[in-house]
């Protein structure tokens, strides 16, 4: 669950600030705002693992996004014809498939317990009351706000 007074502007740049070395300035974090302390979790174990494996100057992030109701995180070396290391591919990738596991268990909008499925042929992962409410609003002729306290 997020913090009451959770505001995304700020922790969009408190992570644009603590992890400057490897999210180009940029970088669009395209999912709502029950994923981002994920991406702050999952962002500071990528860095921990180029870090350690000498590769946090010649890394980045690419994208931020949801996809099939999961989070990708891709991060690629900042050279085009470069790769990674096997250990270090294998540790990123490990990172990867961790916090993808957790996303489709965290609801996208409010950080709960959540549940992928699919609504309206659209995949997205979303704790009871959401998921309900998006529903509402299929059924409802996707008029107004999908989302609402
Ligand atoms: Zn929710």
């Amino acid at each position: 669950m997020l913090p009451e007074n959770f505001d995304r502007e700020s922790y969009i740049a408190g992570l644009r600030e603590k992890h400057a070395r490897i999210l180009p300035p940029d970088m669009v974090f395209s999912v709502e705002d029950g994923w981002l302390p994920l991406i702050g979790e999952s962002l500071g174990e990528i860095e921990w693992a180029l870090d350690r494996h000498g590769w946090i100057a010649k890394a980045s992030v690419r994208q931020i996004k949801e996809k099939l109701g999961d989070l990708r995180i891709y991060v690629r070396p900042r050279r085009e014809s470069a790769s990674f290391p096997k250990a270090l591919g294998n540790e990123l990738s490990d990172i990867r498939s961790r916090f993808t596991k957790k996303s489709v268990e965290t609801c996208e909008i409010c950080g709960d317990h959540g549940q992928l499925d699919t609504f309206g042929g659209y995949y997205q992962t979303l704790c009871g009351k959401h998921a309900e409410q998006r529903r509402v609003w299929i059924a409802g002729g996707r008029e107004g706000d999908v989302f609402h306290d």
